[in-house]
């Protein structure tokens, strides 16, 4: 099969031995569950419960506020025992529902599921609203809103995204070989939705079994599966657009803007059980690896789990922590303690020991080129990030720097250890903080 691909980007290490192997298991439910009200990109939700409240699996906790907001969700039966703030994955303490949960994990009653044939676009996307569906790779945008382009701007494809170019992240792998029927679901009511009849699953060509496995199960279908070369970002929606359909989304602009909707294959699954079984948004996949964990698993997570709990049933940790991330190694978020709790963007836990975590320190700039051959976005990162060094915000604005997908190519090639992604994004704070002004 021909394997498609973007210019630019490079091939770390996938290091996905630690857990392609081994089947999803469910994580038994921890004591508490922290459950934040921002976990999604937009307006965050609106905590609507109070200390001693009973509530069931899937009652709603907090409610949207705006069209691009959506609901969260108890992920277990249990009582409330706090409201307040507690620490979150970004670093920040952040309003949050905590629940002492019941053993019983019992779903809430008024919850119901509908056959999707008998439901029009509009009534789908507001049972996915409800169910607090988001963007499962990790950029948690609510699906609801992706799903409603403006008329002046018509769809012709969905692509499923079943890449998981990030190392060490298995979960979408697993999902793909373990549970295909319900993600090809998802793709159907996705395609209901958009009133197309065109869908694609991009996945990487270091997943040869789940490329067989969902060729032979879509087929009947008419889902058409793409085999993509391995490299990093495969799996940034920009780059995958062009590899799958050569179109080119223009600088600023979003897939809608040549036609196409991008979903993860995780999302696809979530939105089978949400129109079907009527189930919130309450559990996920995640990988829990890296060299600095016993033994990592690929896990069905409450959503609320505390990250200790995680590691705690992977066997605890090979020592000391060097490192420990949410995501991946090139775009996850750095944790300064395994406090905060797995949200609906929890899509692995990486952790590293001492011994694996670099100490080299940054040097000037060789002006070998490095940044700007891989950079997948055409951008030249070594002149951003010294305007964002020097706060010359005008200058990097120039420069596309908000065009950065901050995949962190530039930084992983950079021979003298320049933090370029990090300038990059103080850089794009910057940009976004004069445009609100003006
Ligand atoms: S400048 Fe941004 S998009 Fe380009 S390689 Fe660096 S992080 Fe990636
Ligand atoms: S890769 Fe590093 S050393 Fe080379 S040009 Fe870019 S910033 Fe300079």
């Amino acid at each position: 099969m021909e394997l498609r691909t973007f210019a630019g980007g490079l091939h770390p290490p996938d290091s996905k031995q630690y857990s392609a192997h081994k089947a999803i298991e469910n994580c038994p439910l921890p004591e508490e569950l922290i459950i934040p009200a921002a976990q999604h990109i937009g307006a965050p939700a609106e905590i609507c419960v109070a200390v001693g409240d009973q509530v069931k699996k899937g009652t709603v906790i907090a409610n949207p506020k705006g069209f691009v907001s959506v609901p969260v969700h108890a992920s277990t039966s249990g009582e409330v025992i706090a409201v307040e703030p507690r620490l979150h994955p970004s670093g920040r303490l952040l309003p949050a529902v905590v629940i002492k949960a019941d053993g019983k994990d019992e779903w809430d009653e008024s919850l119901s599921g509908s056959d999707p044939d008998q439901l029009d676009a509009d009534s789908l996307k507001k049972m996915l609203c409800a169910a607090g569906i988001v963007g499962l790779g990790g950029a948690t945008f609510p699906t609801h809103v992706k799903l409603s382009p403006p008329a002046d701007k018509p769809i012709d494809t969905l692509i499923l995204n079943g890449v998981e170019c990030e190392p060490f992240l298995t979960a979408d792998h697993r999902l793909m070989l373990e549970e295909s029927e319900r993600i090809i679901d998802g793709v159907k009511i996705l395609l209901k939705i958009l009133g197309i009849s065109k869908a694609v699953i991009g996945i990487e060509a270091n997943k040869p079994d789940a490329i067989a496995k969902l060729t032979q199960d879509c087929a009947p279908h008419g889902i058409a599966v793409q085999a993509l070369e391995v490299k990093y970002p495969q799996g940034a929606e920009k780059q995958l657009i062009d590899a799958i359909t050569g179109r080119q989304v223009p600088s600023g602009g979003l897939p809608m803007d040549c036609g196409v909707v991008v979903q993860n294959v995780g999302t696809a699954a979530a939105i089978s059980d949400a129109i079907r079984l009527g189930h919130p948004l309450v559990e996920r996949i995640a990988t829990v690896t890296g060299p600095g964990i016993k033994e990592p698993k690929n896990l069905k997570i409450a959503i609320g789990t505390p990250l200790s709990h995680l590691v705690e049933y992977c066997g605890g940790l090979n020592g000391e922590p060097g490192k420990i991330i949410m995501g991946g190694p090139m775009m996850g978020q750095t944790q300064l303690s395994l406090e905060a709790p797995a949200i609906r963007g929890t899509s692995g836990l990486l952790i590293f020991g001492k011994e694996q975590i670099s100490t080299k320190p940054a040097g000037p700039c060789l002006r070998c080129g490095r940044c700007i051959t891989v950079c997948p976005i055409h951008l030249q990162p070594t002149t951003i990030a010294t305007y964002a060094r020097l706060e010359l915000v005008d200058e990097a604005e120039n420069y596309n720097a908000l065009d950065c997908i901050e995949c962190g190519c530039c930084t992983y090639i950079c021979p003298a250890s320049l933090p370029l992604v990090q300038s990059i994004r103080h850089i794009k704070g910057g940009i976004m903080a004069k445009r609100r002004k003006s």
